[in-house]
């Protein structure tokens, strides 16, 4: 369904500047998203989103919120004021939601303010086909899901999808570790899969979120191999509860720096749209940053230069 409303209704997004912060990972969940998502599948797929859609409510069990209910428009500018308001300059939202004309019309709303990573099925014979559509549309790149659909990115299925990816210079986020998802199965969890994947396409960059949600080791001793591989920091981190020997956010940042290096490190929050937007972790993360003595120019770099580079958001 086309949206009249998809018209820019911002200005353009200015160039951004050390001092700014740029939330590298974070949702989107509305109303008509998920509407458009549902009429796709069976009426007895996706239990959990109908049940959702039916309450208006979305999030963590027993946790759930209020699913807002906004044209792609009202959206895009709901979702600039709420960054805006937390100091946060731009934003890339992980869709989560393949082929969609929704958050498609959210993009081109946003104008540049916010910017989005695509869903694509990796395994799909239809997969480069539809990147170069969703790159055309103004994606920055693609978030994959390996845990949650159960792939693995080794698969030579996904070979042809890489290979486009590779030459439309789209940056991949890829959830590997532990997750609140209920579907997920950890045998799909471990980043050193990626390991060919990220030595044959040394251009393509590759984000692991949530510093790998429990796998840092792993994330680590696959970035001492590819250059190409960076860590996201968002989210509570929470699989730190569940980390032998146990960490502090500020140990998992050393490693991280230490391992990756500067350059390598983009800050995120994992914030959705139903629960208040994540300040808190936004102040942590800059809190632990300042704790640990990070200069100026690293703290830039995690902060928004990573972000810049890597999607190519002022390209
Ligand atoms: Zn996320």
């Amino acid at each position: 369904m086309p949206d009249a409303a998809a018209a820019p209704s911002l200005a353009p997004a200015p160039p951004t500047r050390p001092g700014d912060v740029i939330d590298a990972h974070t949702h989107l969940f509305t109303v008509g998203l998920l509407e458009e998502a549902l009429s796709k599948e069976p009426p007895e797929a996706m239990k959990r989103f109908r049940q959702a859609l039916k309450e208006r409510k979305w999030g963590r069990s027993g946790r759930e919120q209020t699913l807002p209910d906004l044209t792609p428009r009202e959206c895009a500018a709901f979702y600039v004021d709420r960054i805006g308001a937390a100091g946060v300059s731009r934003a890339v939202v992980m869709s989560v939601m393949p082929d969609s004309q929704w958050t498609r019309d959210f993009i081109a709303a946003a104008n540049g303010h916010v910017n989005a990573l695509c869903n694509v099925d990796p395994r799909d014979p239809g997969a480069p086909a539809l990147l170069e559509r969703e790159m055309a549309a103004g994606f920055k790149g693609v978030k994959l899901l390996p845990v949650n659909r159960c792939y693995r990115l080794s698969d030579p299925a996904c070979r042809p999808f890489f290979e486009k990816a590779n030459e439309l210079g789209a940056a991949i986020c890829i959830h590997y570790g532990v997750t609140v998802d209920p579907t997920g199965d950890l045998r799909y969890a471990d980043p050193i899969d990626l390991s060919p994947v990220a030595r044959d396409f040394p251009d393509v960059p590759f984000v692991i979120a949530h510093f790998g949600a429990g796998w840092l080791d792993a994330v680590l001793r696959l970035g001492y191999q590819c250059r190409n591989v960076c860590v996201d920091t968002s989210g509570t981190n929470n699989w730190m509860d569940y980390h032998v020997p146990s960490m502090t956010l500020a140990d998992v940042f050393e490693r991280a720096l230490t391992g990756l290096g500067p350059e390598r490190v983009l800050f995120g929050t994992d914030a959705g749209t139903t629960a208040p937007y994540r300040t808190w972790i936004k102040y942590q993360q800059m809190r632990t940053l300042e704790q640990m003595g990070a200069s100026d120019r690293e703290r830039d770099l995690i902060l928004r230069g990573n972000a810049v580079r890597v999607f190519r958001l002022e390209a």
